[in-house]
């Protein structure tokens, strides 16, 4: 895609820090360094998010992320845990639309870093859970 900037880094037409790259995916840091090592795992071919996927350019690109996360883990085994987390279109703070895994490292509770999961269980009946799975499970494609 001519106006991505992963497009951009993929093919060398912007300067990246390389940590892994092979046939299917380009891995690098970003930019950002959340907390230090935080990589960026991303498809070659354009894909804009997790929706546009086909089934095997997904499988190759997510069996890539715990060989990056080995190597991180092993480039600092001072780091007590990893988050992995990839967000999709702009409420869930997509920002850049060329589908990425973050791999975040963690070292401690004062990283610069937090995720909050609200508990909203006592809000839904059993009959409630049901629906919404039932409704999910009809759309799942076979
Ligand atoms: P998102 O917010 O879409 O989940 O993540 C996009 C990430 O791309 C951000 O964490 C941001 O720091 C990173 N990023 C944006 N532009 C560049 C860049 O030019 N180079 C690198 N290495 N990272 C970038
Ligand atoms: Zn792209």
């Amino acid at each position: 895609m001519t106006d991505c900037i992963f497009c951009k880094i993929v093919d060398q037409e912007i300067p990246s820090y390389k940590v892994y790259e092979d046939d299917k995916v380009y891995a690098f840091l970003d930019i950002t360094q959340v907390t230090k090592g935080h990589t960026l795992l991303v498809p070659k071919e354009h894909v804009t998010d997790i929706f546009e996927y086909e089934p095997t350019l997904a499988g190759e690109v997510f069996a890539r992320v715990p060989k990056v996360a080995r190597a991180i883990e092993k480039a600092f085994p001072e780091m007590q845990g990893l988050n992995i987390i990839n967000n999709n279109k702009e409420l869930a703070y997509q920002s850049v639309f060329h589908s990425h895994i973050h791999l975040i490292p963690r070292y401690g509770k004062s990283d610069d870093f937090s995720i909050h999961f609200g508990n909203n269980q006592a809000m839904y009946s059993s009959e409630e859970m049901q629906e919404i799975a039932k409704k999910i499970k009809r759309q799942v494609e076979k």
